[in-house]
């Protein structure tokens, strides 16, 4: 198992359960909400360019997202192999990444699929918080800080991501529906998909997914 794409609607626990993949196989997990979210705070011009989309919860433009993945992918930790977290999210940046690989030759390994009710999925978007500065992930519900607003781990500050109000997500969600679910039977057809419940705990959904791939 070298390079996986953890896919699924915004809030199914892509990124979290990719942080734990990361470290049963040793491969980098690569983000792309997190790589525009740090240029965002660095002031970047990849930053300035995503910010708008982001904070009204509309995608970055299919260009800008591919041109970040083709240099990301050429960096020496990827050789190895990696967990995408949140790309591709159109059937465009789909059939680009297919052209990354085959430049590369590359292939990938397994898509796997976070299925999740809307419910949920909107649950866990507006009770999220996560830290600024050390980026520790927390749920109001879930799994509450100890003391309000300050992270345990580093004492930073805890706050909600703008796109995870409760009027953002839902518009997130609609996107996904409209721009991303088409990827479904994208990666049936190149039966790549493995398709897992990600209702429950981080650690259930972790113990789902595994023995998927070994
Ligand atoms: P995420 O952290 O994966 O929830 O992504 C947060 C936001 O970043 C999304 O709502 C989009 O605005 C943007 N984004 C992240 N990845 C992509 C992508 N592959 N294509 C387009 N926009 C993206």
């Amino acid at each position: 198992m070298n390079r996986l794409i953890l896919f699924g609607p915004p809030g199914s626990g892509k990124g979290t359960e990719a942080g734990m993949l990361i470290k049963d196989f040793d491969i980098p997990q690569i983000s792309t909400g997190d790589i525009f979210r740090k240029n965002i705070s660095e002031g970047t011009e990849l930053g300035i360019k995503a910010k708008e989309y982001m904070n009204r919860g509309d995608l970055v433009p299919d260009d800008v997202v591919t041109e970040l993945v083709v240099d990301r992918l050429a960096e020496d930790d990827a050789k190895e192999g990696y967990i995408l977290d949140g790309y591709p999210r159109t059937i465009n940046q789909a059939e680009s990444l297919n052209g990354i690989l085959a430049d590369l030759s590359e292939q990938l390994d397994h898509v796997i699929y976070l299925r999740c009710d809307r419910e949920l999925l909107l649950q866990r978007l507006t009770s999220r918080r996560i830290c600024e500065k050390c980026g520790k992930v927390y749920n109001t519900i879930t799994m509450p800080m100890k003391q309000e607003g300050l992270c345990d781990i580093c004492g930073g500050t805890v706050s909600q991501r703008k796109d995870d109000s409760y009027e953002t997500a839902v518009k997130r969600l609609e996107v996904y529906e409209k721009q991303t679910m088409p990827l479904i039977e994208f990666y049936k057809k190149e039966g790549l998909l493995l398709e897992v419940d990600g209702s429950g705990t981080a650690e259930v959904v972790h113990d789902r997914i595994k023995p998927l791939l070994i």
